[in-house]
């Protein structure tokens, strides 16, 4: 008699690396869905596999002469909503099960918002800012070479993430279009304006941050004018997102970056620290002493007394040890993964109501999508169009997650989480298992 591998195979105790952390954390949050949702035992043992992993070496000749070999990766975890989608990152802690962990987050994002997408990520572990442009431009095109079998525009679409930008993705469109021979700019997004990106990419992520912070204040009963908001991070998400949610009349009381935290109680003038970190030699926060504005610890900034708490920078940084100081009635999640697990139990139970990342930060990719549809048709959205429609996908899905986790009575994230899960299984189900 066969019998069926349990859905969760037993692992050894061993200690966790990071990216095996994240790697446990994404399964966590599958299985609790899985569970709370009595999901078939196949399609859940499905969903927690990946279907493709690449692993690549990536020779790079540097500019004295001699030869670097790196490591990328392709992690594609679902193509049954549609083509995969998901970012490629350049940083020295890249490893398979971060990758994988992530891929498999974009899949539950993508699924929340509603788009036609699989979850897929990529990474080199490399420290960019240890090579030249020239190094970079060549380890770009070489990676893109080598993940070149398993991307297109209808089978898998990268985009930037840590350490890429619009350059990077300008090196790949133009590697994967030059190799096959033919203009297929809608092989990435987040591309530069003139080829073929779209307007409001930029900011898409912090806006959509700013409307899910919002849409959490006015359904759980907060004004929105007047409220209180301490943010961790200050780059493309945080100011983005300070920059909203000032114009709607919040008061943004506190603001860090790598280089510390920053405090006035009666509130920040934003825009004059992008300005300063615009000058500034180190290009941060460092040294802005303004009168009113005092200097707190990364730590103590998530523990400020605010409405509205938005770690926007890193993952893991709300954890047992600090869950229980945390002082915030809202934690908007604009980082991915910034809050464990453990600490998570532990807000809900405080009755914090926390906006996971999975639906407050989706507003890149959903500009990403609305990209790539832009491609496809060889026809660009002015910037109106594209707020507008980043607003109705946003909206829906708060509205659809809030009603799901009220009616089920679990946190947002379970909610999310179990939104998304029942959309891709049942896509799964309704597919079946080829062959
Ligand atoms: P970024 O590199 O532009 O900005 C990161 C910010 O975090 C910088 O201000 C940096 O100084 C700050 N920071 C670094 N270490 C810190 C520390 N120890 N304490 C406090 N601040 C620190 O990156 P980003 O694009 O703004 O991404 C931030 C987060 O949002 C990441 O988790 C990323 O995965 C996530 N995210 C980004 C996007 C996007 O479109 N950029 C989309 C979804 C999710």
């Amino acid at each position: 008699m066969t019998v069926a591998s349990p859905v969760t195979p037993a692992q050894p105790a061993v200690l966790e690396t990071p990216g095996q952390h994240m790697l446990n954390s994404a399964l966590h949050h599958l299985d609790t869905a899985a569970e709370r949702l009595n999901l078939n035992p196949s399609l859940h043992r499905v969903l927690r596999s990946c279907e493709r992993t690449l692993t690549v070496s990536l020779p790079v000749e540097l500019d004295d002469g001699e030869t670097a070999v790196y490591t990328g990766y392709r992690v594609q975890h679902t193509s049954v909503p549609g083509p995969c989608k998901g970012g490629v990152r350049f940083h020295a802690d890249v490893s398979l099960e971060e990758v994988t962990a992530l891929a498999q987050l974009m899949t539950w994002k993508c699924a929340v918002l509603n788009l036609p997408y699989g979850g897929a990520k990529g990474g080199i572990c490399v420290s960019p800012n240890t090579l030249s442009e020239n190094e970079l431009r060549r380890l770009t095109r070489r990676y893109t070479y080598a993940i070149m079998p398993i991307i297109g525009p209808k089978k898998d679409i990268p985009a930037p993430d840590v350490n890429t930008d619009e350059r990077t993705m300008a090196w790949m469109s133009d590697t994967y279009s030059m190799l096959r021979g033919e203009a297929s700019q809608e092989i990435v997004t987040g591309k530069p304006l003139i080829l073929g990106g779209s307007a409001g990419r930029a900011d898409a992520t912090g806006l959509g941050v700013a409307i899910i912070a919002e849409n959490t204040m006015k359904r759980y009963g907060t004004p929105v004018e007047g409220a209180t908001v301490a943010l961790q991070g200050f780059g493309k998400v945080g100011y983005w997102t300070a920059h909203y949610l000032v114009r709607d009349g919040c008061k943004v009381v506190a603001v860090s970056d790598v280089s510390g935290g920053y405090y006035n109680p009666q509130g920040l003038d934003v825009e004059a620290m992008l300005a300063y970190t615009r000058t500034s030699p180190t290009r941060t926060l460092a040294g802005y002493a303004p009168p009113g504005v005092e200097t707190v610890s990364n730590e103590e900034l998530l523990l400020l007394p605010c409405d509205v708490l938005i770690p926007a920078a890193l993952e893991d940084q709300i954890t047992v040890r600090n869950a229980d100081r945390i002082r915030a009635r809202y934690i908007v999640e604009g980082a991915n993964g910034p809050t464990s697990a453990a600490a998570d139990n532990i807000l809900h139970q405080r009755g914090v109501i926390v906006s996971p990342d999975i639906l407050a930060n989706a507003g890149g990719v959903t500009v990403s999508y609305f990209e790539w549809v832009q491609g496809l048709q060889a026809f660009q959205w002015g910037l109106d169009e594209v707020q507008k429609n980043l607003r109705r996908f946003l909206y829906n899905a708060f509205d659809q997650v809030c009603d799901f986790s009220e009616a089920n009575k679990v946190s947002l994230r379970q909610g999310a989480f179990m939104l998304a899960v029942s959309r891709v299984a049942e896509a799964l189900d309704q597919r079946g298992i080829f062959p």
